[in-house]
């Protein structure tokens, strides 16, 4: 079971997905079905144009809202771009960053997702970091190398106070949609690296402290034995936080695991 300390955060990312009212229905479905939770740490992050309004739905729950990317700019002439004054003036709590969908249509690097990370935090929201890797550098036996990577670049220049703040999710690129999620076994293995790559770049207490959470193809039926995990400290979804059943029955899963 994850360290007490380490409450479990799961997290829905809609990806482009629901149209205005399938979103309404969405989160009033959550918002009905999630339960008594009180050990668990919950966050929708629907498209931005729905962001003002699952804030409104969700004030005062247990139930916060996320984003799914952001500027590393306050304001200016950045055309189509979204700042996290922005996000945060539309009741956003959470910001996903460097999501591999992200690296691999948009090239984000390392140094663009260090900022977003860095500004994001500066004014006040809390960065779910995404890194992993892909499945050619799996078979290569590449995976810790681009992790430590990964990590060292994207947290360049952030004191130990900030890294506490962000959720660091291991996505292997390749159990991403795909519905081959990694073995409790390799996504355990991925996370005590991390852990130990935290501790080595900041301390033991914020390696200690710091929540890492899995995210490929996670379903109903894969959380537990995933969630369960020493180093898993939640989850990062995707197709099964678009219907509010699944994403609902991974909340309670996870709560049966912290109670
Ligand atoms: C994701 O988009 O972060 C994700 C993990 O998607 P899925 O659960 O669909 O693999």
């Amino acid at each position: 079971m994850a360290d007490f300390m380490r409450r479990l955060f799961i997290s829905g990312n809609w990806k482009m997905n629901k149209g205005r009212q399938e979103a309404c229905d969405l989160i009033d479905g959550i918002i009905k079905g999630m339960g008594d939770c009180p050990h668990v740490d919950i966050v929708v992050c629907p498209p931005f144009t729905f962001l003002d309004e699952a804030s409104r739905k969700t004030r005062d729950m247990k139930l916060s809202v996320g984003a799914q990317n952001v500027f590393y700019r306050e304001s200016g002439a950045y055309t189509g771009e979204i700042s996290p004054l922005m996000l945060k003036s539309t009741g956003c709590k959470h910001v996903i960053a460097g999501h591999s969908e992200r690296r691999q249509y948009f090239k984000e690097t390392d140094a663009e997702i260090n900022k977003k990370i860095s500004l994001s935090l500066e004014h006040g929201l809390f960065p779910i970091f995404c890194i992993g890797e892909t499945l050619e550098e799996r078979n290569k036996g590449k995976t810790f190398e681009v992790l430590n990577g990964q990590i060292i670049y994207g947290l360049e220049g952030i004191d130990n106070l900030n890294v506490q703040k962000i959720v660091i999710a291991y996505e292997p690129v390749w159990a991403i949609g795909t519905g081959v999620s990694a073995t409790s076994e390799q996504a355990e293995e991925a996370h005590r690296f991390i852990r130990n790559t935290v501790e080595k770049f900041s301390s033991k207490e914020v390696s200690e402290s710091i929540r890492i959470i899995y995210g490929g193809s996670v379903n109903t039926g894969s959380a537990r034995v995933l969630l369960k995990q020493e180093n898993i400290d939640g989850a990062l979804i995707g197709g099964a936080s678009l219907k509010a059943e699944p994403f609902c029955e991974i909340i309670r899963i996870a709560e049966s695991i912290s109670s």
